[in-house]
């Protein structure tokens, strides 16, 4: 299947992007454990746990300060696609990444337009806070 985030390999201009396996793009992080290497990957895992309803992934790689207890999910939530508009670091062990995620309840459209902040700790990068943006 192809990944969730939409995670395309990186090609030459103006070829057609290729849509990377879930095995070869988030899987690593979320069935394997590693650390997603920067922020900007943790954000399209953590969407794509979100779409496979993967609490312990979302838990992990939550700081623990803003960390819920668990997390429920949504019932007849369809997730149509993520974007990441824009990524940067704010320090040495911060960065902000600015994504719009679609999705789908009950037939009816949303869009969740949000500016993550993300913090790297000794585990990785983890998700800390968002602000929503619309
Ligand atoms: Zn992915």
């Amino acid at each position: 299947m192809s990944c969730p985030c939409g995670g395309t390999l990186s090609i030459a201009k103006g070829t057609k992007a290729q849509a990377l396996t879930y095995a070869n793009c988030c899987a690593r992080f979320i069935e394997d454990g590693a650390c997603a290497p920067d922020a900007s990957l943790l954000m399209r895992s953590r969407y794509s746990a979100y779409v496979l309803e993967r609490s312990d992934y979302l838990l992990a790689t939550w700081e623990s300060t803003s960390r819920p207890q668990s997390l429920e999910f949504e019932k007849n939530t369809k997730w149509l696609g993520l974007e990441i508009k824009s990524f940067k670091l704010t320090t040495d062990d911060s960065a902000d990444v600015e994504f719009v995620a679609r999705y789908r309840v009950s037939g009816k459209g949303h869009r969740l337009h949000e500016r993550s902040h993300f913090v790297l700790s000794n585990k990785g990068w983890l998700y800390k806070s968002g602000d929503m943006l619309e």
